[in-house]
């Protein structure tokens, strides 16, 4: 089984989890800018951050046989800090480098004015750089959150085959589905979606267009969730060929409208910027 992890927070997983997920079948994988779980007090934290995504975080990947690539964006929780904002002016200067697949995430968090403007202006950055866009949707009130989101989007210039909706459930795919967008679905260990519920709506809806991802973060995360879906799948009945589109061709596809993905790893070597990741520069 090859595997995509088309959302996952690798800034925040251990060596040991890029040598499970190398083990599993993980061959390449998009790290979305997010939050960090305790607000930035200044844009200054996001552009450190930013070139952690663009340089750092690709060569650890690198050193496990991963493709790394990321998504850059002001998130959606963030949006809502005046101190954060300024963010949204610098990011055409991230959104022109080559391993910036998509603009991400961005979406709603608890839908204000503020993450309207943010969404608005990111959406169009996305249909300025000819990029695909990775659209959070809300964990609280997903289904006003989505009705909202593809309203934002209907008056935006970015056509729906160049969105993924992501974290959604069973009460959003119907939506999702009739407005043209990829459906991207979050796999956890014991809250919303887990593997035979992922199942159930593969029967329903089938394989296009489909995105599953561990989205694994600083909190309880697993990111070995994209195999356990492949596994369950299998275990379900369909083919090797059904969990080859959801768990690689499509993310490939998506992610491939950037024109900038790159699946062969080069050798990294030892150093990134003359740092290792051995301790002591070995
Ligand atoms: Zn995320």
């Amino acid at each position: 089984m090859r595997i995509f992890d088309p959302h996952i927070h690798m800034t925040s997983r251990t060596t040991d989890d890029y040598e499970a997920m190398y083990a599993a079948g993980v061959r390449a994988l998009v790290e979305p800018a997010f939050w960090l779980g305790q607000p930035r007090t200044s844009p200054a934290s996001f552009f450190d951050y930013f070139d952690s995504l663009l340089g750092w975080e690709p060569f650890r990947a690198a050193q496990h046989g991963i493709a790394h690539h990321c998504t850059i964006a002001l998130n959606p929780k963030e949006a809502n800090d005046p101190r954060c904002t300024p963010v949204l002016d610098a990011l055409p200067r991230y959104l022109v480098k080559d391993s910036v697949v998509a603009v991400g995430e961005i979406g709603y968090d608890s839908m204000t004015p503020a993450e309207d403007t943010a969404l608005a202006a990111q959406l169009q950055l996305a249909s300025d750089h000819g990029l695909p866009a990775l659209v959070h949707t809300p964990h609280r009130d997903k289904a006003a959150g989505l009705k909202r989101t593809l309203d934002v989007l209907r008056e935006s210039d970015l056509p729906p085959d160049r969105v993924v909706l992501d974290h959604l459930n069973e009460t959003t795919v119907g939506d999702a589905t009739d407005s043209g967008c990829w459906l991207g679905f979050s796999i956890y260990p014991d809250t919303k979606m887990d593997p035979e519920r992922m199942v159930r709506i593969l029967r329903v809806h089938g394989t296009e267009r489909v995105l599953v991802n561990s989205a694994a973060d600083w909190g309880r995360s697993d990111p070995l969730k994209t195999l356990h879906v492949g596994e369950a799948m299998i275990a379900a009945g369909f083919s090797d060929d059904d969990v080859d589109q959801v768990l690689w061709r499509n993310p490939v596809a998506f992610y491939g409208q950037s024109g900038r993905l790159s699946l062969d790893i080069a050798d990294p070597g030892a150093l990134h910027e003359g740092n290792s990741i051995l301790r002591g520069g070995e």
